[in-house]
């Protein structure tokens, strides 16, 4: 099989080799890989809900009541309760009328996305959406319009320079998952309602991080009800797994129709469901944790910035700090492994080449004085590599 020879000795030069390491979580901020405890500065598990006692509770007891698996799709037998409930609780969490959970939030997009577009539709998509809306824009044979990453003026070129037979649809990350910058919601909103488009948001690093309450980025520009699909995950805030979408009913049963990620899969366990029923129960009653996690955040970009970084201004807990190639990212990330902290080398092709970085991904879980500790780290090893 040479063409899979060729390939990996390709991307090993190149320094983009990927391998999986095995990573066994102690609480929600460390781990223990090869009989070592790390800090884990790479994980979404922004409000730490992975290990908060009443979500590990409500799983716990879900699999003693009702087994370890589904058993089936959610349209034959697998759509147990908690499924019901939690789309309820969704719903009104994010003030729509209905919502629909997914195995993932990869499914999520790209069952919405492939039910919403044909081939006589355009899609105009930001140049840095995650790759599971590339991938849903793919399927639907729409024309696929790439604009400038959270450009609305290109946005509007686009728009305006693309003649359209079918409808238009709009899709935008709310949170960008490698720079933690937010889109510019409201441009995007105002010419999606002059050209008649749908808008489609993919709330994945932003429910349960920004917006009153953490209920994502049409709530954090208050443009509620002008958004008509709000995509999300379980997976990441939540402390859970699986995906959503919400909106309309219409949409909702429409979806539950249509999006064949949705109906040809087998259903979440009850107790992946009820864990993230009980991580919405936390974000929704105890605010301090995104509070928390706010304070945390700004609590590092202020510490990195003072170390001689450049940081960014920025509301969200992703904070990229920017290395260079790819060679110099692989070696800080290695150097700060061996002190103890895990911390993403992000390089191409998820990022251009030469504008690796390392991003740090913060949690509520986090304390400010191992926060402090890993820092200091981190400028030691930024200093001996010239980058700051
Ligand atoms: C993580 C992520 C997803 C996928 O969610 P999963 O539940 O991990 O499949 C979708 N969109 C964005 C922007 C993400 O960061």
């Amino acid at each position: 099989m040479q063409f899979m020879e060729d390939y990996l000795r390709e991307v090993k030069q190149q320094h983009l080799y990927r391998q999986l390491a095995a990573f066994e979580p102690v609480d929600a901020t460390h781990s223990i890989s090869e009989g070592r405890k790390y800090l884990i500065l790479a994980s979404n598990n922004y409000l730490g809900l992975t290990h908060a006692p009443a979500v590990q509770q409500a799983a716990a007891d879900a699999v003693l009541t009702h087994g370890s698996g589904s058993g089936g799709a959610r349209l034959i037998t697998g759509n147990h309760l908690y499924y019901t409930l939690l789309e309820k609780e969704l719903a009104a969490f994010k003030g729509t009328q209905a919502a629909i959970v997914f195995g993932t939030g990869y499914m999520a997009n790209v069952g919405t996305i492939s039910a919403l577009a044909g081939r006589q539709d355009v899609i105009f998509s930001d140049e840095l959406n995650h790759a599971s809306i590339i991938d849903g824009c793919r399927l639907t044979g729409a024309k696929i319009v790439v604009y400038r990453h959270a450009d609305a003026i290109h946005l509007a070129e686009c728009l305006r320079g693309t003649p359209c037979t079918g409808r238009r649809l709009i899709i935008t990350d709310g949170v960008f998952s490698m720079d933690g910058d937010i889109a510019p919601l409201p441009a995007i909103v105002e010419l999606a309602e002059h050209y008649d488009a749908m808008v489609i948001v993919d709330d994945a690093h932003a429910t349960g991080v920004i917006g009153p309450g953490g209920r994502g980025t049409a709530a954090h520009f208050g443009l509620e009800g002008r958004v008509h699909v709000q995509i999300g995950t379980l997976s990441k805030a939540l402390g859970s797994e699986g995906g959503f979408a919400v909106g309309s009913q219409l949409l909702i049963n429409y979806l539950i129709n249509r999006a064949r990620s949705f109906i040809f899969t087998t259903a979440l366990s009850p107790a992946t469901v009820a864990a993230a029923r009980a991580g919405l129960n936390e974000l929704i009653s105890r605010p301090k944790l995104v509070e928390q996690l706010h304070s945390n955040s700004d609590f590092v970009r202020s510490r990195l910035a003072g170390v001689g970084f450049t940081i960014d201004k920025g509301e969200t807990p992703i904070i990229p700090l920017q290395v260079g190639s790819a060679a110099t990212a692989l070696t800080i990330a290695q150097e700060l492994k061996q002190e103890g902290l895990i911390i993403s080398a992000i390089r191409p092709p998820t990022v251009p080449a030469g504008a690796s970085r390392l991003r740090i991904a913060l949690s509520a879980a986090h304390n400010q004085a191992e926060l402090a500790e890993a820092i200091e780290k981190i400028a030691a090893a930024a200093r001996r590599l010239a980058i700051i």
